[in-house]
């Protein structure tokens, strides 16, 4: 977590030999985030990924994603962080120059903007990706701000849906050493998101425009990373960690609609047996036909516990089993288990 920034520029010269074109910026402000080391990585690049483009309104993904980006590390910058940026400028980039770049960097938080796009025009909304267990908490932050403020400044007319974080094991997460994301604010493929889209942070020499939709953005990342690095880092005392295990499992269903909803609650307790919050958890699934579900990870509450849930329209056994748990200082011994994993649950209409 504590980075010293005389390190940080010599790495970023090597980066330079090796014919990258990354860039670190440090501000000396005594700000907010004075002790943190934050990589932004503006999403797609170069004529090879432009990514998403809407052609109606003139809109390249990649061109927007690095302007908001922009945009954050400006922001960044005035709280005091070290701020790493993948790319400055319309370069091309593979996964594994971003996520290297910003593991021999040692930064201490990852965050990929980008500007989500599907061919319903009628989509809007923002979503967060996360891959590992250490994602979640700066996954789920960031996507409840960036929902809260997007949604609230949304174009008239426009049904901006929270469509909350997701697993997803590829692209620049894929081998992040630290906490990472993918940001997905809001969807340029909507035509009312696509006309405010236009305008731009940064255009020519005129100072930052934040209150354009994309300013908007940068703002919304911002504040998750401020609310992620308060809340975010656990203040782990001499005492605290030591082995966790699974000290509980249980498993219900529901029956919806036209399918059932299957409930897996997991509790999570120390050596001695008391429950054990703020840990990620993560379970697998298994179907009657015996297609392999991963619901979205969760964070044991107060009481240890937290409740997973799958859909299916299929009758017959399911089954779950824990497959981690992690929480800063503690160790998972999936040997203590207390439950005979996989638990399984018999579903009939
Ligand atoms: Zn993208």
């Amino acid at each position: 977590m504590k980075h010293h920034l005389s390190g940080l520029v010599a790495l970023s010269s090597i980066a330079l030999l090796v014919g990258l074109t990354f860039v670190v910026s440090a501000s000396d402000a005594d700000g907010s985030l004075a002790e943190i080391t934050i990589c932004i990585d503006p999403g797609h690049g170069g004529v090879e990924d432009p990514g998403a483009v809407n052609e109606s309104y003139g809109l390249i993904e990649s061109e927007i994603n690095l302007d908001v980006a922009q945009g954050l590390r400006d922001l960044l910058l005035d709280e005091g962080a070290a701020v790493l940026m993948t790319r400055e400028d319309d370069s091309f980039l593979t996964n594994r120059d971003r996520y290297t770049f910003c593991n021999n960097e040692g930064a201490d938080i990852l965050v990929s903007v980008h500007t989500n796009s599907v061919a319903d025009a009628g989509f809007d909304g923002s979503l967060a990706l996360y891959k590992k267990s250490e994602d979640i908490l700066l996954a789920r932050t960031i996507q409840g701000v960036m929902f809260d403020d997007l949604s609230s400044t949304a174009p008239e007319g426009v049904n901006f849906v929270n469509y909350g974080i997701s697993m997803f094991t590829s692209g620049v997460l894929l081998k992040s050493d630290m906490p990472s994301t993918i940001a997905e604010p809001l969807f340029m493929s909507h035509p009312e998101e696509a006309k405010v889209l236009v305008t731009k942070i940064y255009s020519g020499t005129s100072s930052p425009n934040y209150d354009c939709r994309r300013g908007q953005i940068a703002r919304a990342i911002h504040r998750g990373v401020l609310e992620y690095v308060g809340v975010g880092e656990p203040t782990p005392t001499p005492q605290s960690g030591g082995d966790m295990h699974v000290s509980a499992i249980a498993m219900w269903y529901g029956y919806r609609g036209r399918g059932f909803v299957v409930y897996t609650k997991v509790g999570i307790a120390d050596s001695g047996g008391s429950p054990l919050s703020g840990v990620a958890v993560s379970v697998r699934t298994t179907l009657p036909d015996g297609t392999e579900m991963v619901p979205e990870a969760g964070l044991s509450g107060d009481d240890g516990t937290v409740t997973f849930s799958v859909r299916s329209p299929q009758e017959g056994i399911y089954w779950s089993e824990v497959t981690e748990a992690t929480k800063t200082g503690w160790e998972y011994d999936a040997e203590g288990s207390e439950v005979q994993m996989p638990v399984s649950l018999d579903v009939t209409r």
